[in-house]
């Protein structure tokens, strides 16, 4: 899963974006409004924290840009503790959810996974398909109840079509989804990366859809 952070406080900034990043997902960042709504409107990411009071455009404006230009990702928005006005002003302009500064960063966690999984349709921080599952918590998958050991980008890849299972994924999509915007991105890493995967597996449940991508289901009965 991607993730974009704004926010000016630079100290602020890295703290998320290291804490996120140790959550297992990947993480974009931007330091003003102006470069904040660039990437959301540019890039597809799967939940952005947006800091209310920015230099250049404030958040408030940046998500309104955003919500009127058909983005529908999740946001969460971070606010001043005594600005009740601003949390009005976030969620009218198209806010999912607040934290208020100061915050604990485990609270802005379970905030995001909370996001998430609900724009991904499911209610749990435990996600199941068949014998698979995952715990967005403690990043970590499990088969049939054993642990399976992934690498981070591993993790990524089985998150990402966890929370989207039962649809067909592609290849450009699982490379936006689990590349920051830096990386030298090649789809072809994709397929080795679920290769990898598989053989960890026992169950055959990421399946090849011939010239469309993969798709995470139930084995088939029988
Ligand atoms: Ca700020």
């Amino acid at each position: 899963m991607r993730l974009l952070v704004v926010e000016d406080d630079k100290e602020l900034n890295r703290q998320l974006k290291e804490s996120l990043g140790d959550a297992g997902y990947v993480v974009d960042t931007a330091f003003d409004g102006e470069e904040g709504h660039f990437l959301g409107e540019t890039e597809p990411y799967d939940a952005v924290i947006l800091d209310i009071g920015l230099p250049q455009m404030d958040g408030v404006s940046v998500l309104e840009a955003w919500r009127r230009d058909g983005h529908k990702m999740p946001v969460l928005i971070l606010t001043a503790r005594d600005r009740w006005s601003d949390k009005v002003a976030g969620f009218d302009a198209g806010a999912d959810d607040y934290v208020a500064k100061p915050f604990h960063m485990e609270e802005v966690l379970a905030r995001v996974r909370a996001l998430l999984r609900r724009s991904a349709g499911h209610a749990t921080s435990e996600l199941e398909c068949g014998p698979l599952v995952i715990d967005t918590r403690a990043a970590r998958v499990t088969e049939n109840g054993i642990h399976i050991k992934l690498t981070s980008l591993e993790y990524r890849l089985v998150a990402y079509l966890m929370h989207h299972q039962g649809r067909v994924v592609s290849r450009t999509e699982l490379v936006e989804h689990l590349y920051d915007q830096d990386f030298d991105r090649d789809s072809n890493t994709v397929e080795v990366f679920v290769g990898r995967i598989r053989k960890k597996l026992k169950t055959g449940m990421i399946q090849t859809v011939r010239g469309l991508g993969y798709c995470l289901a139930k084995p088939e009965d029988g």
